[in-house]
């Protein structure tokens, strides 16, 4: 079995020698244990955050896989089964089964199992959440999403097209954005080029935005919550422009323009409706069956670069759910 280890915390973005690959001999699994074989490993962002808070140097980095199960001796999950595990980034891990959840029952043949780490997963349950619990968006409302060629964002974006909204995207590159509009999205532009981004989002929608779906945070959300209507609803959903910073922001949020614009706004994390999962996994599905929803995957080959592909998908190069095959 072979795992990657954070050698070394995180100072600004990560470096290839921060993580270090490591050989493991594991025990074999003991009554109510089973042992799983790794198939795809997610890379999210959340990673980079986390780091600090939640592993020490030394820890195995944390994520998700989508494993099978080749030996077992729990009856919850046979050889065979396909699980999304919480056992971090490692080929091969022991579980008691506590940690393990199984991939949707009637998983269809023709949708790939590395769906259930992106828009059939932890993302795609984000942007659901994001968009109808916390911003309970409307038909006829304009939404802005930033990061939308991402897992999460372009999950969003759809959802709110479904919902009969007029969706506005940005994004790091043009590719990306030709992207967006084949998800159909109303307008987009790459951040990354615009002369102003002032501008821009108010060339995309003059009348202003109702919602704001917010994954960037820093310069760009203050420069959009001034393009917010009054009474405007943000949801906070990531920061990733912040994640390798080194000193922690203290900067505000432009509070007049929130004061002045009534604006509301919510921070959240999709692990507060857990009891939902089930039912909002189902609901993804069916919208993927029925091609009301497109996804796309930015593939990375080989267990061994697990480091490129995390640190790839903080430069940007992922359209779409950042992923491993191994
Ligand atoms: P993505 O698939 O969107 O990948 C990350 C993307 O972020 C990159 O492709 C890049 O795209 C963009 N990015 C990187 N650096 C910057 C920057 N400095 N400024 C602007 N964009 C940048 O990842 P996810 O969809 O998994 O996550 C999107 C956001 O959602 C993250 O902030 C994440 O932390 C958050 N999240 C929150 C959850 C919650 O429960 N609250 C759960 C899951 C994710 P580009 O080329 O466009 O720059």
């Amino acid at each position: 079995a072979q795992t990657w280890i954070l050698a070394k915390h995180f100072n600004g973005f990560p470096k290839e020698s921060d993580f270090q690959l490591k050989e493991e001999e594991l025990p074999e699994p003991k009554a109510g244990e089973v042992l799983l074989e790794a198939l795809f490993l997610s890379v999210d962002p959340y990673m980079r955050p986390f780091s600090r808070v939640r592993m020490k140097e030394g820890d195995v980095m944390i994520g998700t896989q989508v494993a099978k199960v080749v030996q077992s001796r729990n009856a919850a999950f046979p050889v065979g089964a396909h699980v999304v595990s919480r056992g971090g980034w490692r080929t091969h891990t022991v579980s008691d089964g506590s940690d393990l959840v199984p991939v949707m029952p009637d998983w269809p043949r023709d949708v790939s199992l590395s769906l259930a780490l992106g828009t059939v997963g932890m993302p795609g349950l984000t942007a659901l959440y994001g968009i109808e619990e916390v911003l309970e968006l409307k038909s006829g409302e304009t939404l802005l999403v930033n990061a939308a060629a991402g897992a999460v964002g372009s999950v969003a974006g759809q959802m709110a097209k479904m919902k009969g909204c007029r969706v506005v995207g940005s994004a790091g590159s043009d590719a990306k954005v030709a992207f967006l509009k084949e998800l159909g999205f109303d307008e987009a532009f790459n951040y990354k080029t615009v002369a102003s981004l002032e501008e821009a989002l108010k060339k995309a929608a003059p009348d202003g935005y109702d919602c704001f779906f917010e994954n960037v945070g820093g310069p760009f959300s203050s420069v959009a919550m001034s393009q917010m209507k009054d009474f405007g609803r943000i949801a906070v959903c990531g920061s990733i422009s912040t994640y390798n910073d080194t000193e922690v922001q203290t900067g505000p949020y432009p509070q007049m323009t929130m004061i002045v614009k009534q604006l509301k706004m919510e921070g959240f994390m999709q692990s507060r409706w857990e009891p939902k999962h089930p039912e909002s996994l189902r609901r993804l599905m069916g919208w993927l069956k029925e091609g009301k929803l497109q996804s796309r995957e930015h593939i990375t080959k080989g267990f061994e670069n697990m480091p490129a592909a995390f640190m790839g998908m903080l430069r940007g190069e992922n359209t779409g759910k950042a992923i491993v095959e191994v």
